[in-house]
Parts: structure tokens; C-alpha cells; sequence
């Protein structure tokens, strides 16, 4: 394993088609829920600049910012939702940041589709993964919602299984601080960061990288995972032209 005091960082990864996973914190400034614009905007630019580059944008969001499911129910003092309809409000709440971030993308002029996995036909079309990458092909930035569309898992399971489907080259996973540490360095700060680590030492020291189910299909799958501070911009355009940001979890 690597640690940031590694005299030099492994490559970064050239990607032609990329799953960008963006947590619902992406779409709200920090320590505030809702959807902002303005971090919406901040979103679309980066994205628009990775198209315009070439490389084919599939995005998965959050909906954290308006409703994770889990969350929610724990704090139903009433417990009248079902854990399963929370689940459901969640899926629809990253329906809801998808539209916003079509709007911000589609106003400077990018080409996209919307394609949930519930339908919602008034909005959206059906995810189709064939017609998804039909999409992709064609240049258009595609914005899943919707997640899996099936309750009591997140978007990172979303994430894992549409790269894996849309044989993606790589999942970018879009988080607000730098990378991968050895414990969350906003509480530690002793935290150590990571820039390279395989999927079995980031499984056997217990790294929160994402959901373990999902993290343990791209261990299965190899598909690599970067993880990067999305606040930083012109971070994803050096992610995809091939440059190490953030961390990098792969076999090696
Ligand atoms: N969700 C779900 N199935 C999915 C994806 C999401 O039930 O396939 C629900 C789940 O309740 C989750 C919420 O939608 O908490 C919002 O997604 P997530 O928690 O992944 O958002 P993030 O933390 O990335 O903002």
C-alpha cells in the first residue's frame, strides 16, 4: 500500500467512458440540504468540460441532500413510513437533483438524456442499458435517476451495477475531501491519505470507500474506482486525461 509520503504516485487512468457518481452533498453547499444551483452549476461545468473533451459521461446521483431512506425512517418518531417507502422517497429524490442537473448541463448547450430506473414518463425515459449506451455513443451526457430502483440499498450499488453494465472504464466517485484516508480526516487528524490502494487491502483494513456490497462487485469485476474532491474543479478533467487525483483503487 501507498501512503502520501510515497515519493511517486502510480499512472492515473485514461478513460474513453466514465460512471461519474456524484453524492446528493454535490448538488447543495456544505452542511446544507436542498438542491443549490449554484453547486449544480459548479457540477454541470465540470461535466460539460469532460464531454467536450470526448469522453462519454454516465452520472449517478445521490439524493442524500433531500432523503436517504434509511435516515429517514430511523427519525420517523411516528414510524408510519415503511422502511421500504423511504427507500422509494430516496430513489425519488435523486430524480428530482437529475432534472436540476439536466437543466445545468443543457444550458451550455450539452446534449442529455435523463433515464430513471422508476418511471416517470412525464420526465425521464426508461433506463434502457442498450439505449444507454446508444446515448453514450452519440456524445450525449447520460443522468441516471433512480438509482437501482429497488429499496434498502444506495446509489453506490446503482453506480457499481450501471459501470459494470455500461462497461465503463472506470468509476469516478466525486466526494468533498481529497481521497481515501485511513479514517475520516475531518474528525482525525491523524488520518493518512491513500493515492493507491488494491480492492483486498482497502476490504482488509475496513476503508469506507462505498457501500461494501457494491464495492465488493468492483473488487469481483476490477472495476476501478477513483475517488476525488469534486470541489475542487478542474479535478475531473485531470482525472480523465489520465492524471492521479485523489485515490485509485485497483488490482494491481
Ligand atoms: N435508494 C434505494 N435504492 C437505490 C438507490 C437509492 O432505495 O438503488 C434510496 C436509499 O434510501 C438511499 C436514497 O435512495 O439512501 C438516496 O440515495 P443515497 O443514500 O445513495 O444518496 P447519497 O448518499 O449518495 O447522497
Amino acid at each position: 500500500m501507498s501512503s502520501c509520503c510515497d515519493p511517486c504516485e502510480g499512472q492515473g487512468i485514461k478513460a474513453k467512458r466514465i460512471l461519474l457518481k456524484i453524492s446528493g452533498e454535490g448538488f447543495c453547499p456544505e452542511h446544507q440540504r436542498g438542491i443549490s444551483m449554484d453547486s449544480v452549476n459548479s457540477l454541470a461545468r465540470q461535466i460539460v468540460k469532460i464531454a467536450r473533451l470526448g469522453v462519454q459521461v454516465a452520472v449517478v446521483m445521490g439524493g442524500g441532500n433531500i432523503l436517504r431512506g434509511a435516515q429517514f425512517k430511523a427519525t420517523d418518531g411516528a414510524s408510519t413510513v415503511q422502511e421500504a417507502t423511504a427507500h422509494y422517497m430516496g430513489m425519488l429524490a435523486t430524480l428530482m437533483n437529475g432534472l436540476a442537473l439536466q437543466d445545468a448541463i443543457e444550458a451550455l448547450e450539452q446534449p442529455t438524456r435523463l433515464m430513471t430506473a422508476i418511471e416517470a414518463d412525464a420526465v425521464a425515459e426508461p433506463y434502457i442499458r442498450r439505449r444507454a449506451s446508444r446515448h453514450l455513443e452519440k456524445g450525449r451526457v447520460v443522468i441516471l435517476a433512480g438509482g437501482t430502483g429497488s429499496p434498502f440499498v444506495t446509489t453506490d450499488t446503482a453506480a457499481a451495477q450501471r459501470a459494470l453494465e455500461l462497461e465503463c472504464d472506470v468509476i469516478l466517485k466525486a466526494t468533498k475531501v481529497r481521497g481515501v484516508y485511513s479514517a475520516d480526516p475531518e474528525k482525525d487528524p491523524n488520518a493518512v491519505f491513500y493515492p493507491e490502494l488494491t480492492f483486498d487491502e482497502a476490504i482488509s483494513q475496513n476503508l469506507r470507500v462505498m457501500d461494501a456490497e457494491a464495492f465488493a462487485k468492483c473488487a469481483e469485476k476490477n472495476m476501478p474506482i477513483m475517488v476525488f474532491n469534486f470541489r475542487e474543479e478542474g479535478n475531473l478533467e485531470r482525472a480523465v486525461s489520465g492524471e492521479h487525483v485523489g485515490t485509485i483503487i485497483r488490482n494491481k
